[in-house]
């Protein structure tokens, strides 16, 4: 069973569940050792949701709303991105994961939405956790839309949204495979990669209802091939 190496937040349950109810198993990371320890007995990462990225690790001042993850995630996470893509590990990034991603890469953030971007969708409306929020365009062609098909009305998917930032600068090697009404980026992915998918939106929350499990079983599925080239 392909084991999945899961960074620690507030509601990991549901990151948890999903990936067993894709056929993973689930290892909840421990902050303290060493990434490319920790990714030896692993074979795909999960990068969860939570606080905002320490702006000075793509050297830009802190905005007033900055609001930071709990501490030792920022290093802890960006080193384990970097070592599963220099691994060509599978790796599925949800939320903060999406926006540590691309950081890790060589990316920016848009560090608050509503003072970025007036106008804007409101990308954290206080919603259920599973709730509509706004619509997304996927990326024709794109690995995510052919992962979240069945999700599809013609390019578009409904997303439940809770962030006030959002992917800035797309890191080299990635591509933007979903976008908001607003233009806020929703989801990069590296197409050199086999399996290195974000989405800013929170698939786990759907775990009982099914919506979006599609990229559960993509990065379980990623994560078998994974350990059969290992085991080879
Ligand atoms: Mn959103």
């Amino acid at each position: 069973m392909p084991r999945i190496l899961i960074t620690p937040c507030r509601k990991v349950d549901d990151y948890v569940e999903s990936v067993r109810r894709a056929g993973g198993d689930p290892i909840v990371a421990d902050l303290g050792v060493a990434a490319p320890e920790h990714l030896r007995a692993a074979d795909g990462l999960l990068l969860t949701g939570g606080g905002d990225v320490d702006p000075t690790y793509y050297r830009e001042p802190t905005h007033e709303t900055f609001s930071p993850a709990e501490p030792g995630r920022d290093d802890a996470e960006l080193a384990l991105a970097r070592e599963a893509m220099a691994r060509r590990m599978p790796l599925l990034a949800i939320c903060r994961g999406v926006q540590v991603l691309n950081v890790a890469a060589g990316g920016t953030l848009v560090q608050d939405i509503p003072s970025a971007i007036p106008g804007a969708v409101d990308h954290r409306p206080g919603l259920a956790p599973s709730g509509a929020a706004h619509d997304v365009t996927i990326t024709p062609g794109s690995q995510l839309g052919g992962l979240i098909a069945a999700d599809l009305i013609g390019n578009a998917a409904t997303v439940n949204s809770r962030h006030h930032q959002s992917v800035g600068k797309v890191a080299p090697g990635f591509v933007v495979n979903a976008v908001a009404p607003d233009g806020v980026v929703e989801g990069i992915e590296a197409p050199q990669q086999p399996f290195c998918v974000g989405v800013q939106w929170h698939p786990e929350n759907f775990v009982t209802t099914g919506e979006f499990r599609s990229l559960f079983s993509g990065l379980v599925d990623a994560a078998h091939d994974f350990q059969q080239r290992r085991a080879r």
